[in-house]
């Protein structure tokens, strides 16, 4: 069996991550869902048909629908076959496996490519104690249930100090449960971790570096593939910054479009959906700090969340800090 890992940055697609509300029946500790800055409505299908059209000129459109709680829309479904009429080449739902309005009985396995659970414990204590109770059978049953249905599914472990110890039970779990790929994805300080200040839940490089590529291997080595976010680069390794060179687009209930999502808490946005029409934003914005050229590599992490990095008694820093939307894939090739 031969294991290859590729560091994916998707310049050739164009991935749109649209928050179609941002109610959530959950209340999970590491929400990056901020209210004030993201908005409280439910977009009507109407608007968000259109903002999807808004896209639909661009070659191999990818959505993400997420929250919130995508499911708790009650026009999940035709938002998903809009999507596809307008040509979109892959559709993805984010959910927390509640899966509200009976949506897999409304779409079909070729309509959706991946129900994308987040689950974030192997066990129902640790799950629970993150997401809150009942979040773990419930997540479970709804994973069941679209593995019966035909769907593929996801699984998505938002991996921090609380619990990293758990990501070796995982493969297995993963394997019982027929789940198809596998993402980890690194706690941010945003939302609700920004407000309580939680950074120490991050976890330290030298235990990134221990646990992580060592868990995706052990996952891919089961068959399934397996995504984590690279996060650390060695001082003469390339950085690239995402909002340069990718094309990626955050989306929010209030209009708002973001090209970078560490800067989500901040009305940063470059782009922004008034009267249904997509409009640049007024400087300053997103895109000049992605011109900033640091030693530290990503500037938006330097800014929110610099406990991460180290330096050297020189002052140099001891690594970079890479976009946190460079991923590296492990596959059973
Ligand atoms: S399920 Fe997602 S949107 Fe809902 S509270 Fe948890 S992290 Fe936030
Ligand atoms: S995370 Fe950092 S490197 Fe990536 S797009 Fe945002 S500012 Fe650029």
């Amino acid at each position: 069996m031969k294991l290859k890992k590729t560091v994916s940055f998707s310049k050739n697609s164009t991935n749109i991550f649209f928050h179609i509300l941002t109610r959530c029946n959950l209340n999970c500790r590491h929400c990056y869902i901020n209210p004030k800055e993201h908005g409280k409505n439910t977009l009507s299908l109407s608007a968000i048909t259109k903002w999807l059209d808004a896209f639909s000129d661009k070659k191999n459109i990818n959505v993400i629908f997420l929250g919130g709680e995508p499911t708790l829309h009650p026009e999940l479904s035709s938002a998903i076959k809009a999507a596809a009429k307008l040509g979109y080449s892959s559709i993805t739902v984010d959910t927390n496996g509640y899966l509200f309005n009976d949506i897999l009985s409304k779409v079909t396995p070729d309509e959706v490519d991946y129900f994308s659970f987040s689950l974030d414990g192997a066990t129902r204590q640790t799950n629970n104690m993150i997401r809150g109770e009942g979040s773990f059978d419930k997540c479970l049953n709804g994973i069941k249930k679209a593995k019966r249905m035909g769907f593929n599914t996801s699984l998505i472990y938002t991996v921090s100090m609380l619990n990293i110890h758990e990501l070796d039970k995982m493969p297995l779990f993963l394997k019982t449960l027929k789940i198809d790929r596998f993402f980890i994805q690194v706690i941010g300080i945003r939302g609700k971790s920004a407000k309580n200040k939680q950074a120490e839940l991050q976890v330290k490089r030298s235990k990134w570096l221990q646990v992580i590529p060592k868990a995706a291997k052990r996952v891919a080595e089961l068959g399934i593939p397996a995504t984590y976010p690279k996060v650390f680069l060695e001082p003469d390794e390339h950085f690239e910054c995402a909002g340069l060179v990718a094309d990626n687009y955050f989306i929010f209930p209030n209009g708002r479009v973001y090209r970078c999502p560490l800067c989500e808490d901040y009305p940063l946005h470059s782009l922004v959906f008034e009267d249904n029409k997509l409009i640049e934003t007024k400087k300053i914005n997103e895109n000049d700090l992605f011109k900033l050229n640091i030693q530290e590599g990503c500037v938006m992490n330097r800014i929110i969340q610099h406990e991460n990095l180290k330096y050297k008694n020189d002052g140099t820093p001891e690594y970079k800090i890479a976009c946190c939307m460079l991923k590296e894939e492990v596959i059973n090739s």
